[in-house]
């Protein structure tokens, strides 16, 4: 007897990367091995010389097939056993075992934007729906488009075993939001990964495609992010390392530095309009949604928690956003 595996990778395009998947048939008793693709159609080789190398990094139940089925979400490598040059899971794993012993958390707050044809789910065919106001936690046909999809991707997500810890509607006709975590860094954003592969095969069976795009209605509609929650130990014990992260993050070149890997299009998005700061400035403030780092008021009263950085895009990859982070605040706490 045999079972499948769905091998999923992130691809080389450029500026988001995509996902890509496909099925091995597996004898019962045989663990998934290393496999290969065409490189030269995901943009990761040229035609000439396009061996690329799948290496399986963590496996899940494929609720989708149900079963003994699995997903398999894996690494890149090239066949010189080098990591390939879009393969920014490996530039986490060295940086997240560096500061392992401050014991790093994220919950990754994902919202996403559903369209059908060229209109986000919701839109009439011409003009505008009703201008923001009722949608965000909605209910009703008049505010909800999506909710199968939505239930259906949650169910999905948890039988994957992903640690989903929550949905909601969001403030624009169909966009919605799933939170992950709160898990270590190369956990967040494996689970990641494989929830927005979920969501984009949970959608394709109702025809309905979803998009991380940052902005994907033009005028006065929020963007979508991607707020990335963060807490070390240190962090959920006391209040000063809770400061001292906020600070970090807006020390010297930091801010600029993050911004550029936060996902392409963030200008479009952090316009200081929408519940957004301006992408140019680097602020953060207590229950402030209109700063780049918010301290949740309960934190504050606390004095301890997380912080969230209320800056990545929607199309942000969490394998860099986690990467950063880390590099960034726990490097400032080491000292
Ligand atoms: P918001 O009020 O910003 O919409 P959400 O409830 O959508 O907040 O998301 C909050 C996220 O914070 C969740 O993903 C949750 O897992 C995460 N979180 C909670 N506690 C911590 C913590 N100590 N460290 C990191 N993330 C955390
Ligand atoms: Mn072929
Ligand atoms: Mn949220
Ligand atoms: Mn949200
Ligand atoms: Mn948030």
């Amino acid at each position: 007897m045999s079972y499948k595996a769905e091998y999923i990778w992130i691809d080389g395009t450029e500026p988001t990367a995509k996902l890509r998947s496909k099925t091995k048939i597996l004898a019962d008793g045989t663990e998934p091995g290393t496999w290969g693709f065409d490189g030269s159609s995901t943009n990761q080789a040229v035609g000439h010389s396009s061996d690329r190398v799948l290496k399986p990094a963590a496996t899940y139940r494929d609720p989708i097939r149900g079963g003994n089925d699995i997903l398999v979400l894996c690494e890149v490598f090239n066949i010189d056993d080098t990591p390939h040059e879009s393969n920014t899971r490996a530039l986490l794993r060295p940086v997240a075992e560096q500061f392992a012993a401050q014991e790093s958390l994220f919950g990754i707050e994902q919202e996403y934007t559903f369209f059908q044809g060229a209109r986000p789910l919701g839109f009439p065919d011409a003009g505008y729906p009703a201008p923001q106001g009722g949608y965000y936690c909605g209910v009703g046909a008049d505010e909800i488009h999506g909710r199968d999809v939505v239930e259906k991707h949650l169910d999905n997500c948890l039988a994957a075993g992903l640690s989903i810890s929550g949905i909601n509607a969001e403030v624009m006709p169909g966009q919605w939001e799933f939170q992950v975590g709160p898990l270590s860094p190369l956990e967040v954003a494996d689970q990641l990964w494989i929830a927005r592969w979920l969501l984009y095969r949970t959608a394709e069976d109702f025809n309905i495609s979803a998009t991380l795009d940052p902005k994907p209605a033009k005028g006065d509609w929020n963007g979508a992010g991607a707020h990335t929650n963060f807490s070390t130990k240190a962090m959920r014990e006391g209040y000063d390392a809770i400061i001292e992260a906020c600070e970090a993050l807006g020390r010297d070149d930091k801010p600029v530095e993050h911004i550029k890997h936060y996902g392409a299009g963030i200008e479009s998005r952090l316009t200081g309009a929408h519940e957004t700061a301006p992408w140019s400035e680097y602020s953060y403030g207590v229950s402030n949604r209109g700063a780049s780092v918010r301290i949740p008021w309960q934190v504050e009263v606390d004095k301890k928690g997380y912080i969230e950085d209320r800056r990545p895009n929607a199309n942000v990859d969490p394998y860099v956003v986690t990467r950063l982070i880390v590099d960034t605040c726990c490097s400032a706490l080491d000292k």
